[in-house]
């Protein structure tokens, strides 16, 4: 498969007076970085990190021009690397892909094979973004639970964030695997769609937070799976029963976490940090499979919206409102 001189991508520019732009453009093939693997890309996704760096969050990357996308899938075109032939279908999460490199909100990515899995026999490729990082996060987050001892008998999981991406891939696996999901939403016409996809209760999120002041409430929860730090997973925690664990993978609602140690040494609750990208390849490898068997969401189509790279913009204001639901693939 010969490259073509240019492709297509979605390129942020940071202007002299310090705001950022993105616009689809054209880059020369040669823009590309260094690597052992060119892929055709097929499809990529839409991640809150995503958003971020679309707008030039420095926490996500300093040098621009840059292309977003810390997810992409597709076919390879060019390759130095035996285990990934020319034609072998791939897909690429994490890493430093979309952050340090030119990521996949583009026709083409170039990487080190390292950052490359090999499409799963049960995913398509579209199938695969419609999972993308958000899925990865929500099938390591429930392995936490899982290696916490927390299985479906101990009780109601609350996932938070629930109409977002990681949360509404979370409640679908919990409940494919037999776990009574209540979610936690800032969306209340949204309830039933969160019940069509496997939660068992919603919460409205104002409610859920009104709660006293005290260091421990109600030990409601099994465990949990958090999307959004600061207040919301600090109120989970203090509700987590006796020996339960909360994975928490997410930023949207504030980096502080006002709690107290007492749910921790009073009633021995877990705290399981979740790291999407740099998990390890073989950790990774294995939940992709996972991902594309017996863990597969089942409502995959149902939290799928479409759009193309021209189309980013808009999507990209939805996430940073906090008005996002669901998956959104970036077809190329
Ligand atoms: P989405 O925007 O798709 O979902 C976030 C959801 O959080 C929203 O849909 C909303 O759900 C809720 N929310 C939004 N804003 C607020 C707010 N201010 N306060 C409380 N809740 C809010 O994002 P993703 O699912 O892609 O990512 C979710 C989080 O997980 C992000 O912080 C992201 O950075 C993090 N993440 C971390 C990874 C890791 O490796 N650690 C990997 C992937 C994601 P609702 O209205 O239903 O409450």
């Amino acid at each position: 498969m010969s490259l073509p001189l240019d492709f297509r991508c979605h390129v942020v520019e940071k202007s002299p007076d310090g705001g950022f732009s993105g616009a689809l453009a054209e880059r020369a093939i040669t823009d590309l970085p260094a690597g052992e693997v060119t892929v055709r890309v097929g499809w990529s996704s839409l991640n809150y990190k995503d958003a971020l760096a679309a707008t030039g969050h420095p926490g996500i990357t300093r040098t621009f021009p840059h292309v977003p996308g810390i997810d992409a899938a597709g076919v390879v075109a060019e390759s130095t690397a035996s285990e990934f032939p020319v034609g072998t279908e791939v897909i690429a999460t994490g890493h430093e892909l979309g952050v340090e490199r030119w990521g996949g909100w583009a026709e083409f990515i170039r990487v080190p094979a390292a950052w490359l899995v090999k499409r799963p026999a049960g995913l398509t490729l579209e199938e695969a973004m419609t999972i993308g990082t958000a899925g990865f996060t929500a099938a390591q987050s429930v392995l936490a639970l899982i290696h916490a001892g927390v299985t479906p008998e101990r009780g109601p999981i609350l996932v938070t964030g629930a109409t977002g991406g990681v949360g509404s891939l979370a409640v679908q696996i919990l409940a494919r695997l037999g776990y009574e999901v209540t979610a936690v939403s800032g969306k209340p016409d949204r309830a039933d769609w969160l019940r069509e996809i496997g939660a068992k209760a919603v919460l409205d999120r104002e409610a859920f937070l009104a709660v006293p002041a005290r260091p421990l409430l109600s030990a409601n929860w099994a465990g949990g799976v958090d999307t959004v730090g600061g207040t919301v997973l600090a109120t989970l925690l203090r509700g987590v029963q006796h020996r339960g664990c909360v994975a928490a993978c997410g930023v949207v609602g504030g980096a502080e976490l006002p709690l107290t140690v007492y749910p921790f040494i009073l009633r021995g609750v877990t705290l399981a940090g979740i790291d999407s990208a740099w998990c390890p390849a073989d950790r990774r490898a294995a939940i992709w499979n996972r991902l594309a068997s017996d863990w597969k969401p089942p409502h995959l189509a149902a939290g799928k919206t479409v759009i193309s790279l021209d189309q980013v913009t808009p999507a990209v204001e939805q996430i940073l409102k906090g008005s996002h639901i669901g998956r959104t693939v970036i077809r190329m």
